[in-house]
């Protein structure tokens, strides 16, 4: 037999403060760059841990963070779940009714928050009354005029506040995390993580064929730390002692591009959106990108030529991945494998445009029409079901929960194919698969063949209701600056690769495709549009 050791978050830091003291850590704020150690860092997360529990804080209580990405933002996820309370990183992106609703869900009893949030939660504060206090993540120094009550300043709570040892009984099974979906329907559904799970998620991220994290990588989470915990990046980048860079509050592709330049990073994360836009700005004014050696890219579809132009023309690494809140996030990479690294070109690009194979510990399910499992061809479609020690078993106090879980596994809600090497293919959710006289098409492949053409920047496809076909595919398309295409020649670029029936019947040139709060196409808004567009 072997010991039962808790496997939790304090524990994590204490390795990093113990082995990698002198690391680096740099984060923009809100008034400039702030440096320091890992040592500093540790000791002040202690400090925030008590200086909480003097708010009145206990175990188990939820405490709310409303931030960009930043040093702070860091402290909180360790020092919320280090005293035995909940991390419960909200998205600062949702509508003000939303974060009340989320914010009441949770019962949040302090909350810590940036200042260009203040409006917001002055804007809701009679509806979130059980808040107890919020703590004012700035490098001020006196208090601004707030109708916030018992509103304090971050900075004074650390000076003020006494350094004592993070609890040492926590079950790993705790809750230790909690974030919620941003919901493109209904209310956002609450996820929690364990202790345990955070600790499995963040060594998963270390392994040589995932995302291979560790003590010679400079990390910079650019996904936000409210999405996903950042995908796990801040625990595993801290845990495993990389130096580690922070954008800060409303960051640029530009800034994004001079802390890379810089500090030399060498492993970052976001979604397409934030690479696309990046993208945009490097081909306009080149710069030193040659520290990364690996860009993650997950959340929604990474068109191929995303990836394609970053490791040809750039020499970057592009790794695409898939997951969700529920599954904290990490579920697929897409790597090769070491006997497809001699396929052609165009072969190993279409298995790496995929959203990759199972990351060990978890296991999948696709699930036809009948029930059954499709057979892994590549071409066969299903519902994707996961199971594993960091998949979420519940909602938090939700009666969705029956319709996602059942039993024993989650429904994702996503429509995948799988191939022969066990690479998955996301083609849809099942709520944007358009089905035209009783067929399915992707709207997934059409926007990603779209954007290879070289005049579009960005395209969404939505079905729209038809009297012979139930339902047809209509193209939302926004050009690259200074750039022209018609219809008929955007039509003409899909018809050589999809059969005639998938072509959309419209082409719509937008300024902008809506998006939702974690920048993914929000399809409902862009339904309305269509509709309207079309005038039906
Ligand atoms: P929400 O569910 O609120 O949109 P999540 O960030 O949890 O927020 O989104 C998870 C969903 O995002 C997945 O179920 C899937 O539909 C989509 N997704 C995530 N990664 C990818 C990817 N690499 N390619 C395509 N879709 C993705």
């Amino acid at each position: 037999m072997m010991m039962n050791v808790p496997l939790t978050i304090p524990m994590m830091l204490e390795h990093a403060e113990r082995l990698f003291g002198k690391k680096e850590i740099v984060s923009r704020t809100d008034r400039g760059v702030k440096r320091l150690t890992y040592r500093e860092m540790a000791s002040r997360t202690r400090k925030l841990s008590s200086a909480l529990k003097k708010l009145g804080v206990q175990r188990g209580d939820r405490v709310g963070t409303l931030a960009w990405n930043h040093f702070r933002h860091l402290e909180a996820y360790f020092a919320i779940p280090g005293m035995g309370a909940v991390l419960h990183t909200i998205n600062i992106r949702l509508s003000p009714q939303q974060i009340a609703y989320i914010i009441n869900h949770a019962e949040d009893r302090v909350l810590l928050l940036d200042p260009d949030l203040l409006p917001v939660l002055e804007s809701i504060v009679e509806e979130i009354p059980k808040v107890r206090a919020f703590i004012l993540m700035t490098d001020e120094t006196t208090l601004p005029e707030s109708k916030l009550p018992n509103l304090v300043l971050y900075e004074e709570l650390i000076q003020q506040a006494e350094e004592e040892p993070f609890v040492k009984d926590l079950d790993e099974n705790a809750p230790a995390g909690m974030c919620y979906t941003s919901a493109t329907t209904g209310n956002p559904k609450g996820v929690v993580y364990t202790h345990r799970s955070v600790v499995l998620h963040a060594m998963a991220l270390g392994l040589a064929d995932t995302a291979a994290v560790s003590e010679s990588d400079t990390a910079m989470p650019v996904v936000p730390m409210f999405h996903v915990n950042a995908w796990g990046l801040p625990f595993a980048a801290t845990w495993f002692g990389s130096k580690q860079v922070f954008p800060g509050p409303k960051f640029t592709p530009q800034i994004l591009l001079d802390l890379i330049e810089q500090e030399k990073v060498t492993i970052s994360a976001g979604v397409p959106t934030i690479w696309l836009a990046v993208l945009q700005v490097l081909e306009k004014n080149p710069r030193d990108i040659s520290s990364l050696r690996t860009l993650l890219c997950g959340g929604s579809a990474a068109p191929k030529s995303l990836i394609q132009t970053f490791e040809e023309k750039y020499g970057v690494p592009f790794v695409h991945a898939y997951g969700m809140t529920e599954t904290s996030p990490l579920v697929f990479l897409s790597r090769l494998k070491s006997y497809q690294q001699d396929l052609p070109m165009e072969e190993k690009m279409s298995f790496r445009a995929k959203q990759g194979y199972l990351v060990p510990c978890l296991e999948m399910k696709v699930v036809g029409s009948d029930g059954k499992e499709v057979e892994p061809n590549g071409e066969e479609m299903g519902e994707l079901l996961l199971r594993g020690p960091w998949i979420a078993s519940e909602y938090y106090q939700d009666e969705r929960t029956k319709d996602a879980f059942r039993d024993g596994w989650l429904y994702t809600g996503d429509v995948v194919t799988v191939d022969e090497e066990g690479f998955v293919s996301i083609v849809d959710r099942t709520k944007d698969l358009i089905k035209s006289g009783g067929e399915w098409i992707s709207s997934v492949d059409l926007e990603n063949a779209l954007m290879a053409h070289p005049a579009v920047f960005e395209a969404a496809v939505v079905s729209v209701p038809h009297p012979k076909w139930q339902e047809r595919p209509v193209a939302c398309v926004v050009l690259k600056e200074g750039h022209q295409a018609t219809k008929d020649e955007l039509i003409e670029f899909l018809a050589k690769d999809f059969p005639k029936w998938w072509l959309p019947d419209h082409v719509l040139f937008l300024q902008e495709i809506p998006k939702t709060s974690v920048g993914k196409f929000l399809k409902r808004k862009l339904r309305e549009y269509v509709k309207e567009a079309l005038g039906e």
